[in-house]
């Protein structure tokens, strides 16, 4: 048996064969010429093959796939035949030059000419050039780049998983995700907690097991163990119980002595939004409308906007959902927002700042939000992501005034902001915090990078006293307006999901908590076990252990139900 230690990111223990996700296609060298005795005859049939091949592969995989995964696997598989890629690819062909490197110009041609026919069009240039990858993959002879394709259930294995990569990836074929990169607040981390997938991030060493190879994953502890042994196949018949258990919510968070939570949904779009209703969720703490449109070169209409933000709000009839701003670039860029080549991303140009490089799209997304609210039931809340100074809280709240919504509010997710909380709170009307890029910025740790997990941790007590900070601002602001009801601070980011997190942020004052759906009963269920008060000293001995794991363990020690469950 061998064991790799990573960080356990979303609860499960399952045991299941190893897949490795295929490394990225790379570029065929500019001056490839035909091989040998190779002649442009054989050149353009093994091209034409590898094209039908891809074509086929697609084509099955869309038909066992349902919702976006179909899409994208139809409109590739369409591509993959494509009479202008291929006519375009045999004539460089005819040059001298290699079938792969014929296939990647084409590719790249036909792409470009798509982004500049824009609209529509341009949105099918990501899939000419998943394509000529695959095309390339097959004429080498090596496995296609994406999430393998499997007729069983395998254990996925990557470096790291980017937000895009989720549209193909099929739950009822994926166990648990490892990875050896990534961190807890990593896009890896929450797309599997939004797929209710075990998994494990941080995981040095895991990229070398061979597929096949039989593994045990436990999402709680964060251990991936090969060869499992007779207790780990306990463990995992132990956790079908619980999931079954958890999978159930009433929709009321409440601790033992009363004290209500609203417990809300992150999601990324219409059908996530029809899913975590359906699972109980209060409303939408966060509506990443950045993920609507991820495959978008160019800015989507305002009528498509509408119609992408209306599916969201009418899951939600009278309830509270907070619509995020889009917060394109670093690990989520958007092509019609955000610069490729800036070299510090995360620090960047991004969120709210777009605002600067690419005025207007903002206030058109206000717009638009504004027209598919009046047109639904659903108390709609918009808030700017990467909000750092009181000015640009200020003039986000005017441009929402402006649009005719009511209820602006800001994202804490800069230490500045949670330092100057007081302030930024007064234009608006409530904050939610980012524990995620808190914890990156705070800690000064790229949240994807998995050899800085340790530092990327939302326990990190001085992440801790940023969220107390931000509650004291909000109490403070309440105090100089003369009123008792402080403006309303809740958590969206993925700390809200840890159950004994949860329980922390409750007793530091937090109002609601944000999460994917997968979550809400885990979370309901250990805040129904402790009361206001034991939340509240749980809180303090979090905020004052000397780092992360001890804020942790002292937390866990005190909330045995966890280990009960095996959260
Ligand atoms: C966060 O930063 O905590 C957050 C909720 O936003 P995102 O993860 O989308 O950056
Ligand atoms: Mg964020």
């Amino acid at each position: 048996m061998e064991n790799f230690q990573g960080v356990g990111v979303s609860p499960g223990r399952i045991i299941g064969s190893v897949r490795q996700m295929p490394h990225p296609i790379s570029e065929p060298p500019r001056d490839e010429k035909l091989a040998g005795a190779t002649t442009a005859e054989d050149a353009v049939a093994a091209l034409r093959a590898a094209s039908k091949l891809v074509h086929a592969e697609l084509k099955s995989r869309a038909e066992t796939a349902s919702g976006a995964a179909k899409d994208v696997l139809e409109a590739t598989a369409l591509m993959a035949a494509d009479p202008m890629l291929i006519k375009g690819a045999v004539k460089i062909i005819n040059t001298g030059t290699s079938a792969e490197r014929a296939i990647w110009e084409a590719g790249a041609s036909v792409a470009e000419m798509l982004h500049n026919l824009g609209g529509y069009m341009a949105e099918r240039a990501t899939d000419v050039l998943d394509v000529r990858a695959r095309i390339v993959a097959s004429l080498r002879g090596v496995a296609a780049p994406g999430i393998p394709a499997s007729d069983t259930p395998f254990v996925l294995i990557a470096d790291d998983l980017a937000p895009a990569d989720t549209a193909t990836l099929d739950p009822a074929k994926v166990l648990a995700l490892v990875t050896s990169g990534g961190g807890p607040q990593s896009h890896t981390a929450i797309i599997a907690r939004s797929l209710g997938l075990p998994a494990v991030v941080a995981a040095h060493g895991v990229t070398s097991l061979p597929d096949g190879a039989s593994v045990f994953v436990d999402g709680a502890s964060g251990l991936v163990a090969t060869n499992p042994d007779a207790a780990q196949v306990d463990a995992v018949a132990a956790w079908a119980k619980t999931a079954s258990a958890l999978s159930q919510f009433d929709g009321n968070c409440r601790t033992a002595d009363g004290h209500l939570v609203p417990l809300l949904a992150n999601v990324g779009g219409a059908a996530e939004a029809v899913t975590a209703a359906a699972a109980g969720a209060q409303g939408v703490g966060l509506l990443r409308t950045e993920f609507c449109f991820l495959d978008r070169e160019t800015e989507p209409s305002i009528d498509e906007q509408v119609a992408e933000y209306r599916g969201v709000f009418d899951a939600f009839p009278g309830r509270k959902v907070v619509v995020r701003t889009l917060d394109a670039g670093a690990d989520k860029p958007l092509p019609f927002l955000t610069d490729s080549s800036e070299p510090n991303p995360a620090l960047g140009i991004r969120g709210y700042r777009t605002d600067l490089t690419s005025p207007g799209v903002l206030e058109r997304q206000l717009e638009a939000i504004a027209l598919a609210a009046a047109v639904s039931d659903a108390d709609v809340w918009v808030m700017a992501p990467m909000i750092a100074t009181p000015d640009e809280a200020e003039h986000f709240a005017g441009l929402c005034a402006a649009a005719g919504l009511t209820t602006p509010g800001v994202m804490v997710e800069v230490p500045s902001a949670a330092l100057t909380a007081e302030t930024i709170l007064a234009p608006v009307k409530f904050a939610s915090l980012g524990t995620n890029d808190l914890t990156q910025y705070t800690m000064a740790a790229d949240r994807q990078l998995g050899p800085l997990a340790a530092l990327n941790n939302p326990w990190q007590p001085a992440v801790l006293r940023l969220v107390h900070l931000t509650v004291a601002g909000s109490t403070a602001e309440a105090a100089t307006r003369g009123d008792d009801a402080a403006k309303p601070v809740g958590v969206c980011g993925e700390a809200a999901a840890d159950p004994a997190l949860a329980v922390v942020l409750v007793g530091l004052g937090v109002s609601t908590l944000s999460m994917t759906s997968r979550s809400l009963s885990a979370v309901a269920t250990v805040l129904a076990t402790i009361t206001l008060v034991e939340a509240q000293s749980l809180a303090s001995l979090a905020l004052s252990a000397p780092n992360a794991i001890e804020a942790r363990n002292r937390v866990r020690a005190r909330l045995p139900i966890l280990d009960q469950l095996g959260l």
